[in-house]
């Protein structure tokens, strides 16, 4: 009996896989790839006589009833998975059925497009002294949220909101992000096929035109929003340094050579 590998392909372009991730697909006697949001580039390091076969018209069962298959005939075969494999990626519910058949399961993890997306526009998610935490989530749809998580509780922490699954659903982020106290003029990024050679878009606006923007971008999908206070600070004048590099503070791999100096200008 082989290991089945989840495997993180990464947000979209071919290279932003793992080494781990890469050699996996080098030696695998099977690989099962979600179409259309795992780029087929990947498949070019697979054996000639690899089985490959996509996912994108298989049911949950019919997925893990090939990769139970597969995993008694080879033994390494691939899921692989758009981002990282747990986020949003159904990874449990095929984990059990792997599990009650008595088959090795591993996971390598991959960028996700959240990363990715902050990547593209040259963004950090966290800032000194605005924030240092980021929320992946997404806005209620058909999946609804579990208590204490929907997006008007989530944006009180006034951080790095990253929204997965939630482009066709702007309308509830306004709403959501005013009623939590977010002004109009928040900004608010989205990126559609982050890292995607020749595909990615990058789309700027605020809460209160967001919409009309990725409209007239025509983005509807495979798309990640990120609102967050550190938007753009890239053009900040003023900007609080972070500790790690400031000249007073010692941490493990270096010592403090400075007495500790951090004025802070005011933009
Ligand atoms: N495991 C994946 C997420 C899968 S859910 C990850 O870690 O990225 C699918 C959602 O991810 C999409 O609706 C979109 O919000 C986001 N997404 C996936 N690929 C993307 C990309 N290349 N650019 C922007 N968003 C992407």
């Amino acid at each position: 009996m082989g290991t089945v590998w989840f495997v993180g392909a990464g947000p979209g372009d071919p290279e932003l896989i793992t080494v781990k991730g890469r050699n996996l697909i080098a030696r695998a006697g099977a690989i099962l790839y979600a179409g259309s949001l795992v780029s087929e580039a990947a498949m070019r390091w697979a054996p000639a006589d690899c089985q490959i076969a996509d996912s994108k018209d298989m049911t949950l069962d019919r997925i893990t009833a090939w990769l139970i298959a597969q995993a008694r005939e080879h033994e390494t075969v691939v899921r692989l998975q758009t981002g990282d494999p747990t986020l949003y990626g159904a990874l449990i519910e095929m984990v059990q059925p792997l599990d009650a058949a008595g088959i090795e399961v591993g996971v390598v993890p991959g960028v996700s497009s959240a990363l990715a997306s902050a990547a593209a526009a040259v963004e950090s998610l966290t800032l000194p002294e605005v924030t240092q935490t980021v929320i992946f989530t997404r806005i209620a749809g058909r999946t609804p949220m579990p208590p204490g998580e929907s997006l008007e509780e989530l944006a009180r922490h006034r951080c790095t909101l990253c929204l997965f699954l939630s482009i066709t659903l702007l309308h509830r982020l306004q709403t959501a992000l005013l009623a939590a106290g977010w002004p109009q003029e928040a900004p608010v990024l989205v990126v559609h096929k982050a890292s995607w050679p020749g595909e990615e878009k990058i789309v700027r606006g605020t809460l209160a035109d967001i919409r009309q923007r990725c409209r007239e971008a025509r983005i509807t999908s495979q798309a990640m929003i990120i609102v967050s206070p550190a938007l753009g600070a890239r053009h900040w004048p003023g900007l609080a340094k972070s500790r790690l590099y400031d000249a007073g503070f010692t941490h493990r791999f270096r010592r403090a050579s400075e007495p500790r100096n951090r004025e802070r200008e005011t933009p």
